[in-house]
């Protein structure tokens, strides 16, 4: 029942691997690897069952595809996935038995941190494998990906208000962001050295007082972020914030964000452009730290990771401009940009 799914999502290689000593059992999925290897990370998640397993472990897969390629790298999509509680079920044995098994695949397949694993865990892969980065800063890593993220998440704001405004400039635009997190401190750092007015919230308090000290941000309670009175809407905090609930609420122009899977369904999106508000496709928003880790494969350069980063910029400005010729709602286009890049590789 797994070919009809593996060509449902064009997915090239699904490979089962099984360890009896260390417990392993994990799964591989490698989407598409026309414009270079595999590289996406590993998640372990205790899996209701396997079938949901390959479920997610496909669907992660094809959206590094995208990813990957709308970020302009030659990299491929791959995901894998460790059945087992990150709590619990973790060991040496675990993952060098793991990494034996990337390292079977010859390099079609890399693997990096995902929920439910860390650096540490990467190291003991590169014990059996050189296929991994997100390993630590002393065998060649770029260090935490967040602040990359987020100089990312920056541009992409800018090139989204050129878009919806007529002006990259920031200085003056009321900015809402939900979740001061990893990602969005330094991102509130960014707009407030641009001049931007931040609306902040989180269910950490701290952390959203931390933005109102240091970037003299207003604070507001965490279900009244949708409602604010701003020009663009950060979401980076969690997935799935754009939905019936919130739709109707939003008074910002521009909703770009770092948060993975911001729509909540397709249609959501479509609704988003109806209502004249502009989406930057949050796959194309987040991939600064896509672009970091994806880095440390080619030996890692800061200089080039900056000037990648930055090109988050013209690749919104590509998006926006063939979701407009095309009349197709930006998160369309973003895919649509995506697979003719791939195309033509292909071609
Ligand atoms: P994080 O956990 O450090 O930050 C998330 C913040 O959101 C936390 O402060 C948390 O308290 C807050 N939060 C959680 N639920 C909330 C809610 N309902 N309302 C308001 N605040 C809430 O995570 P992060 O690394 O900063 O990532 C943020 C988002 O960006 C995630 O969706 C992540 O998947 C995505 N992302 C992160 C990176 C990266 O480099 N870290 C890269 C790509 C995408």
């Amino acid at each position: 029942m797994y070919f009809e799914r593996v060509e449902q999502y064009g997915v090239e290689q699904l490979v089962f691997c099984r360890d009896h000593k260390s417990g392993l059992k994990a799964i591989i999925a490698i989407h598409d690897t026309t414009l270079g290897p595999a590289l996406g990370g590993t998640r372990m998640y205790p899996y209701a069952s396997e079938e949901s397993a390959v479920d997610d472990v496909i669907r992660l897969a094809r959206g590094m595809t995208y990813k990957s390629s709308a970020a302009g790298l030659n990299l491929g999509g791959g995901k894998a996935v460790i059945i087992g509680d990150p709590m619990t079920d973790k060991s040496a044995e675990l993952f060098h038995a793991f990494g034996r098994f990337i390292e079977t695949l010859n390099g079609t397949y890399i693997t990096a941190e995902d929920v439910g694993t860390t650096v540490a865990d990467m190291d003991f892969i590169r014990q059996r494998t050189k296929f991994v980065t997100g390993i630590s800063p002393e065998f060649g890593s770029g260090g935490n990906p967040s602040p990359f993220t987020a100089l990312g998440v920056f541009h992409a704001i800018r090139a989204a208000s050129l878009e919806a405004f007529g002006s990259a400039e920031l200085l003056g635009k009321t900015i809402a962001v939900q979740g001061v997190g990893s990602v969005a401190y330094h991102l509130c750092r960014y707009l407030s050295e641009a001049g931007a007015k931040l609306i902040v919230t989180d269910v950490v308090q701290a952390n959203a007082e931390r933005a109102v000290m240091e970037f003299g941000a207003k604070m507001v309670d965490v279900d009244h972020i949708y409602g604010v009175e701003c020009d663009i809407f950060a979401p980076c905090a969690m997935g799935g914030i754009i939905n019936d609930d919130s739709l109707p609420l939003l008074k910002a122009k521009v909703v770009a964000g770092a948060a993975n899977n911001q729509l909540k369904e397709e249609k959501h999106g479509d609704q988003l452009a109806a209502q004249g508000i502009l989406y930057a496709p949050d796959y194309v928003v987040n991939s600064g730290g896509l672009i970091n880790v994806a880095d440390e494969w080619f030996g890692y350069n800061r200089e080039r990771v900056l000037s990648r980063v930055e090109g988050i910029y013209n690749q919104l400005q590509r998006i926006f401009e063939l979701s407009k010729e095309q009349q197709m709602p930006s998160f369309r286009a973003a895919d649509r940009l995506a697979e003719m890049r791939i195309a033509k590789h292909r071609a």
